[in-house]
Order: C-alpha cells, then sequence, then structure tokens
C-alpha cells in the first residue's frame, strides 16, 4: 500500500510499504478513507518530537471501512464505517476504566522510553513516534487499529467524511479545552491559537455557555474564522495581548484561558524568542512556551488554564509565582476522545456544530508532501488539509 512516512526533519515522503495485518485478537484492519494533517504533525516534521525514525508512517486523524476483524472483536464487522480516536486505549486497566483513554497503561509498548521522559507513560497514540508505541498512523491507504472493540465509533448514517473525520481528534480535543474551564453563563474565555483546535474550543466554549470569547492569533484569515464564529479577535503582532485582555475585562483578565498553540509557538518579542529558540536548539528545554506564560500571566485571579496545545518535554520560565499566588487552576490534558465520541456525533447529526468548516484543502495522498509543506509554513491561508487515498 501507499503510505506518508517521516523521512526526517522536514522530509515527509510517500513510499509503497507492506500492507497491515492483524496481529492480535482484537485488532480491525481499516481502509482508509480520509485522513487529516494536523498541527501536531508539524512538532513531528519540525523534528522536535523524539524518536521519530526513518519510515515511520504518519496520521493520527483518519476515518474508513473496515475490511479485516481479530476474532475478539464483536462489535465491529466488515463492511462498518468507523472514525478512529488517535490514543490507543484498551478499555479495561484502571486509567480507562475512570475515562481517561490517553493514558490507557496498556497501549503504549514502548512505555519505558516515555517514563524516561515523563515519569509515567500516555497511551499509544496513532503514528507518533516509538515513546508513544511506534504504532503506523493512517496517512495510508490502510492502517491496523489496536483495541478496535473499544476505539472507534460506527458512522451508520449518510453523514459525509468531512463532517466526521474530525471526531478523531481536533473536534474532541477543542470541546475538552473548554470543557476543562469549567465554563458558567456570563464567562469570558480567552484562546491562545485560531487554528483548527483553538477554532473549536471557540465554538465549545460558546456552546457551553460562554459570554465572550476572544481568540489570540497572528494569522488574519484565522482570527477571521473565529469572529464568523462570533469570537472577538486580538492580532498578537499588533496588539499587546496583556493590556488588550485587561482593557477588554475591567482590568480582571479571562475567567479561564485555554493554550491551544503548544510546544512552537510564535513570540512578538525578538529577545524572547531567540533566548527560546537557542535553548531548544540546544535542547536545553524542548519548548517555546510563550502562549502558556501568557495564558497564565492573563487569566484572572482565582481562574482556570486549560492547556491542550501539544507539549514533549521541559519547558523554561514557567511562571509558577503567578499560577501559586493568584489561586490560579491549572488543568490539561491530550483528549480522552473515546469519551467524546457519541455526544459530539450527536450535535454533529443535530447540526449543532458542523466541524467541516475548518477544512481548507483536499489532496490525493499522494500529495501529502506538499499538504506538510503549505500547512507548515501557512501558504494560501491553509488551515487544514483532508488527504483520501
Ligand atoms: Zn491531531
Ligand atoms: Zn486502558
Amino acid at each position: 500500500m501507499k503510505a506518508n512516512c517521516w523521512m526526517g526533519r522536514n522530509t515527509v515522503e510517500v513510499r509503497e510499504v507492506p500492507d497491515p495485518r492483524i496481529l492480535n485478537s482484537r485488532d480491525a484492519v481499516v481502509r482508509v478513507t480520509s485522513s487529516a494533517i494536523c498541527g501536531s504533525d508539524l512538532h513531528l516534521y519540525d523534528g522536535h518530537i523524539p524518536t521519530m525514525e526513518k519510515g515511520d508512517i504518519l496520521g493520527h486523524e483518519f476515518m474508513g471501512e473496515v475490511v479485516e476483524v481479530g476474532p475478539k472483536v464483536s462489535t465491529l464487522k466488515v463492511g462498518d464505517r468507523v472514525v478512529v480516536p488517535f490514543p490507543i486505549a484498551c478499555g479495561d486497566c484502571t486509567s480507562c476504566r475512570h475515562g481517561m483513554y490517553s493514558v490507557c497503561e496498556n497501549s503504549n509498548p514502548n512505555a519505558g522510553m516515555a517514563e524516561k521522559l515523563m515519569g509515567h507513560a500516555p497511551a499509544g497514540v496513532f503514528g507518533y513516534s516509538h515513546m508513544l508505541g511506534g504504532y503506523p498512523g493512517g496517512q495510508a491507504q490502510y492502517a491496523r487499529v489496536p483495541f478496535a472493540d473499544v476505539g472507534p465509533i460506527k458512522i451508520e448514517d449518510d453523514l459525509p467524511d468531512e463532517k466526521v473525520l474530525f471526531l478523531s481528534d481536533i473536534l474532541p480535543t477543542g470541546w475538552m479545552g473548554a470543557e476543562m474551564c469549567d465554563i458558567k453563563p456570563g464567562d469570558t474565555i480567552a484562546v491562545w491559537g485560531a487554528g483548527p483546535v483553538g477554532q473549536f474550543a471557540v465554538a465549545s466554549a460558546y456552546l457551553m455557555g460562554a459570554e465572550r470569547v476572544v481568540a489570540i492569533d497572528r494569522f488574519p484569515y484565522r482570527l477571521e474564522t473565529a469572529e464568523r464564529a462570533g469570537a472577538e479577535s486580538l492580532n498578537y503582532e499588533e496588539v499587546d495581548v496583556l493590556d488588550a485582555l485587561r482593557d477588554m475585562t475591567a482590568g480582571r483578565g479571562p475567567d479561564a484561558c485555554i493554550d491551544a498553540v503548544g510546544m512552537e509557538a510564535h513570540c512578538p518579542v525578538p529577545a524572547m524568542y531567540a533566548y527560546d529558540r537557542v535553548k531548544q536548539a540546544a535542547r536545553l528545554e524542548t519548548e517555546r512556551p510563550y502562549a502558556l506564560r501568557e495564558a497564565i500571566l492573563a487569566c484572572r485571579n482565582g481562574g482556570i488554564v486549560s492547556v491542550i496545545g501539544v507539549y514533549g518535554g521541559v519547558v523554561d520560565k514557567f511562571p509558577m509565582g503567578s499560577l501559586m499566588n493568584r489561586s490560579l487552576t491549572l488543568r490539561s490534558g491530550q483528549c480522552h476522545v473515546q469519551r467524546y465520541l457519541k455526544p459530539l456525533l450527536g450535535k454533529i447529526r443535530k447540526g449543532d456544530i458542523d466541524p467541516s468548516f475548518v477544512i481548507s484543502h483536499r489532496m490525493r495522498l499522494e500529495d501529502a508532501p506538499r499538504g506538510y509543506e503549505m500547512f507548515k509554513n501557512k501558504l494560501d491561508d491553509c488551515n487544514k488539509v483532508v488527504l483520501t487515498p
């Protein structure tokens, strides 16, 4: 089959690779009908996530048709149409039983690698480094889905791929980012990063009853998308975000702040940017956490900072004093996608949200290298790329 493979920094290549097979009794093999390129794929592309190997198949956002099931998968049959969540979860361990699927204790065969960096290991993830299990991803014609009796959700009606594909990651991730804010009527929520996840966080915050949502980014096309969803917008290259948020909230700050940016944030202050770039290049820190620092400083006393942007290792100049002295709550996590599949599919069916609005480019799988380059450099207002084999 054809698959999009990581070949080193800033290089992906569509190559001919062996078809996946059933390896365990709870596996299924899916013929991929749609996959997507994610902002967190760019962290791999940029070479910031350790334990990638040449030839690794990328892609953790995909859906398709079941073509083979293992003997212990009773919930799916050949021909079913499914969306596959990005965290791989067994459904039986203590974490899974508590709904914490992205920290499943049984799905990461390379847990030891992750433990060295993180203390304990998170779940395995499709197409996301050997530290996270080394599972081949879904930017391919076929994919093997472990624990297929737990993760995939069947799409039994005629909803098109584009409306349901993002159940695999970015829609539930944006939703969980808003949910962690414990939104109450009248709340103001600020969202750093108006990419697809930020856009879904904006939409989710309104659905949960936020009165005002402020989106922060530097790309006008992304800010305009957030405005169309009802958000106010701040371009951090034009205004001082902390001042502007203070002015908008009678000096108090937003009730909750969502970091939908993560480890590769840009920074309008050149000295600060240079500082982090140098430390990152020297592997003295792995992240450039400007959005996170700003979200903490901006948040009102006693408020919540919700982190859904991806981080990989350690950060520098973390404003712990602000967090502690001002009674802030920091919440975070890779999305526990399995928890949200049914309720969010229900909202899509009812028409409360149509996630396809984030798609800017549709390409063939063979064009994945061009898709990565366009998305990385935000060429042609690239917001979200969907690949079809
Ligand atoms: Zn993703
Ligand atoms: Zn588990």
